[in-house]
C-alpha cells in the first residue's frame, strides 16, 4: 500500500528497496511484516547513536513540549549551548545553523566570498574543490561537487569552482592564485567512495592555505561527529581548517545543519548576511546538544576506533581470501570495500543479497561496498555481516 502510494505521489528521484520501516531501534530496523534488519548504513552515515537512542527521544520529546521554533530574531537557549558544545569541541569559533549538508555548505561558500569582497578584494572568488568529492545538491553545491554525473541536466552551474584531482598537491599547487578565496574539501571522500586523504596531502593543503591567505573549507557533513573515530575527522590528521560543515549525524536523524568558522574567517558575516527560517530551531539544537553530550562521554570515541580495527581486520581478512575483493579502506566507522566487478555480481548487487539476509549496506559506483553502521554497533554485528559477505563471494568462486 504505502509502496504503491509513493510510487504514485512522490517524485521518482530515489531507487527504494523492500517493505516500509515502521520502527527502528539501537542498530536494528523493522519493516512491516516484522522483518528485524542489522543497519549498516545508519540512514547514510546519520543515526551515529543508533535509531531512537532512549536519551535523544527524551531531549526531542521534552523540547517538542516546551518550544520548538520562534525564528532567529530571538534567543533560544538549545541553540546557544549547542554552539557553546561545538565551539569547545573545535578549532571554531563561532556557528551558523542550517536544515541540511547543502544548506550548511552553501553558507561555507557564500562566507568564503564574502570574507574578500567585504575587504573590497572582490577578484578572489573562486573555490578549488576536488574530483568525485561531494557536497550537495543545491545549484552552488551541485556546482562545487567533483562529479559530472549528478551535474547533467542542470547547466549552467554557478561560475568560478575549480576542480582539482584529490590527494595531488602539484594539482592544487597549479591553480592556487589570487583569484582563489577558498580550497574546499571532505578529509574522507564519501560518496566518492569511500577515499581517506593521506596524511601528508592534507598537511600540505593547510600549509598552503596558510602560506597564500587561502581559506581552508572542510566538509566533514559526513565524516564529523564521531565518524571517522574522532569527534571530527580533521582531527586525527592533526590539522584544522578555517571553516567546517556539519550535518548528516549531528541530530542523529533530525534536520540540522551546521556551518562553523574561526573568529577571523566569521568576520565575512554580519548582520542580515546570510539567514534562514528554521536554521538551529530549539527542537532541532536540543537533539543535536544530546547527541554531542552523548558523543563526549568517556571512552566513547576510543569505543568507535577499536570497532572500526576490528572491523577493517576482519573486511581484510576477506580481501586476503576472495580475489574479487580488490581495495578495503576508510576511517573509522566509515569503511569501503572495493569489488572487480568486472565478472559476476556487481555491488549493488551484492546490497540486494545483503538485504535479503537481513543487513542495510550501500552500493557506491556499482563496485564499491559502504558501510557507514550506527556507531553503537557490536563485534558479534560485524561478524555476522562480514559471514554472510563471506558467503556470498565464495558462492561466485564456484
Ligand atoms: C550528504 C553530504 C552532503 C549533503 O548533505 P544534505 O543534507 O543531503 O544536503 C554534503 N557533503 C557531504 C560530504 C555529504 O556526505
Amino acid at each position: 500500500m504505502n509502496i504503491e502510494l509513493t510510487q504514485d505521489h512522490v517524485f521518482q528521484t530515489y531507487a527504494r528497496q523492500g517493505r516500509p520501516f515502521v520502527r527502528g531501534q539501537g542498530t536494528k530496523l523493522y519493516d512491516d511484516q516484522g522483518n528485524e534488519y542489522t543497519d549498516f548504513l545508519a540512514g547514510i552515515a546519520v543515526c551515529g547513536m543508533g535509531h531512537c537512542h532512549p536519551d535523544i527521544t527524551a531531549a526531542i520529546s521534552a523540547q517538542a513540549g516546551t518550544l520548538v521554533h520562534v525564528s532567529n530574531l530571538f534567543y533560544t537557549n538549545p541553540q546557544a549551548e549547542l554552539a557553546r558544545a561545538l565551539t569547545e569541541k573545535s578549532f571554531a569559533d563561532r556557528v551558523f545553523f542550517a536544515n541540511s549538508g547543502a544548506e550548511a555548505n552553501e553558507a561555507a561558500i557564500k562566507l568564503a566570498r564574502r570574507f574578500f569582497q567585504a575587504k573590497g578584494e572582490s577578484f578572489r572568488f573562486k573555490i578549488v574543490t576536488m574530483a568525485q568529492s561531494f557536497h550537495g545538491r543545491t545549484m552552488a553545491t551541485l556546482s562545487a561537487t567533483g562529479q559530472d554525473k549528478i551535474k547533467k541536466g542542470f547547466y549552467p552551474l554557478l561560475d568560478g569552482f575549480v576542480h582539482v584531482p584529490f590527494n595531488d598537491i602539484d594539482a592544487l599547487k597549479s591553480v592556487l592564485d589570487d583569484t582563489v578565496c577558498a580550497v574546499m574539501m571532505e578529509p574522507v571522500q564519501g560518496e566518492g567512495g569511500v577515499i581517506p586523504a593521506d596524511s601528508e596531502y592534507i598537511q600540505a593543503v593547510r600549509q598552503l592555505c596558510t602560506d597564500t591567505g587561502t581559506l581552508l573549507i572542510f566538509d566533514e557533513i559526513q565524516t564529523g561527529m564521531g565518524r571517522c573515530g574522532s569527534f571530527f575527522a580533521h582531527e586525527s590528521y592533526d590539522v584544522a581548517p578555517d571553516i567546517m560543515t556539519l550535518a548528516k549525524a549531528l541530530g542523529n536523524g533530525v534536520p540540522i545543519g551546521a556551518m562553523l568558522a574561526s573568529e577571523t574567517a566569521a568576520q565575512g558575516f554580519d548582520i542580515g548576511s546570510h539567514a534562514t527560517t528554521f536554521g538551529g530551531t530549539p527542537l532541532a539544537t536540543a537533539a543535536a546538544l544530546e547527541v554531542v553530550r552523548l558523543m563526549s562521554e568517556a571512552g566513547f570515541l576510543a569505543s568507535v576506533r577499536e570497532k572500526s580495527a576490528y572491523f577493517l581486520a576482519q573486511l581484510n581478512r576477506l580481501k586476503e581470501m576472495h580475489k574479487k575483493v580488490v581495495d578495503v579502506r576508510g576511517k573509522g566507522l566509515l569503511l569501503g570495500m572495493e569489488l572487480d566487478v568486472s565478472k559476476g555480481k556487481t555491488a549493488t548487487e551484492y546490497v540486494s543479497e545483503c538485504f535479503k539476509k537481513g543487513f542495510i549496506i550501500n552500493a557506491i559506483q556499482d563496485k564499491i561496498l559502504r558501510f557507514a553502521p550506527p556507531l553503537i554497533i557490536e563485534a558479534d554485528e560485524i561478524n555476522q555481516l562480514v559471514a554472510v559477505l563471506d558467503n556470498l563471494l565464495a558462492g561466485e568462486e564456484h
